[in-house]
C-alpha cells in the first residue's frame, strides 16, 4: 500500500449540498528526500491531486469542501475566482483565493506553490514561475503574519529564487540571522544559488552539511 482512498458523501460548507468526494484514508509515510521547497518525490508527488477538492455545485475548492468559509457563495461566482479553470493547477489557485479569504495565509501561499508543482511536472516553466510569483504576492501582502514563521520565510527563499528574482534572495537572505543552524545553512545555500543565477530545482540533501533521513 502506498495510499488508500475512498469515496465519501461530504456536505459543502458554502452551498450546503452534498457530493461524492475522494478522501485519503491511509498513506505510507514519505521517507524520500524532498526538494528544497518540500515538494515530495514519487510516489507521494502523484498524491498532490488529493490535496484539493471541489464542490461540483458551487465550485468551492479547498482541502476538503466541508471546511467552513468566511465568505458567501457570491464570491465563488466572481470573475476573480473564475479566472482559474478546473485543471489541478487551477483548483489550487482557487484554493489559494479561498484560503486568503479564510485568513489562513500560509495555506494560501502553499496552495500557489502546489499549483507551481503541477506546472513543474509538465515542464511549463512560465506558468510555474507565475504561480510562484502569486505565492510571493501572498507573502508580501500578509508579511506581518507570515514573517513570524521561520519555515515560511525560508520556504519563500526557494520560491523567490525559482521565480527568477535572484537579487531579492541575495538581498533578503544572504547573511540573515536565524535562530537555528539548520535554517542558516539552507538560507545561505539559497543565497549562493541565487548569486549563481540558478533558478533550478534542488534537493534538500544538496545543502552542505545537511543530512536528510
Ligand atoms: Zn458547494
Amino acid at each position: 500500500m502506498s495510499i488508500k482512498t475512498e469515496e465519501r458523501e461530504l456536505k459543502c460548507a458554502v452551498c450546503r449540498k452534498t457530493s461524492a468526494q475522494t478522501v485519503v484514508t491511509e498513506f505510507d509515510r514519505d521517507t524520500s528526500v524532498p526538494d528544497l521547497d518540500m515538494r515530495p518525490d514519487e510516489p507521494h508527488r502523484s498524491y498532490i491531486k488529493y490535496w484539493v477538492s471541489k464542490c461540483p455545485h458551487c465550485g468551492y475548492c479547498n482541502v476538503s469542501i466541508d471546511i467552513p468559509a468566511l465568505f458567501t457563495r457570491e464570491y465563488l461566482e466572481s470573475a476573480n475566482y473564475n479566472k482559474f479553470d478546473d485543471s489541478l493547477s487551477g483548483k489550487f489557485r482557487k484554493m489559494a483565493l479561498v484560503c486568503e479569504k479564510n485568513k489562513v495565509y500560509a495555506e494560501a501561499l502553499k496552495a500557489c506553490l502546489y499549483a507551481a508543482w503541477v506546472h513543474d511536472d509538465m515542464n511549463e516553466d512560465d506558468e510555474a514561475a507565475e504561480c510562484r510569483r502569486a505565492a510571493i504576492k501572498i507573502y508580501d501582502s500578509h508579511k506581518a503574519v507570515l514573517s513570524d514563521d521561520p519555515d515560511i520565510v525560508l520556504l519563500c527563499a526557494d520560491i523567490i529564487r525559482r521565480s527568477g528574482d535572484f537579487n531579492r534572495v541575495v538581498r533578503e537572505y544572504k547573511g540573515k540571522f536565524w535562530g537555528s543552524g539548520l535554517l542558516s545553512v539552507i538560507a545561505a545555500y539559497e543565497a549562493e544559488l541565487a548569486e549563481k543565477g540558478d533558478a533550478g530545482c534542488h534537493k534538500a540533501d544538496e545543502v552542505p552539511g545537511v543530512t536528510v533521513k
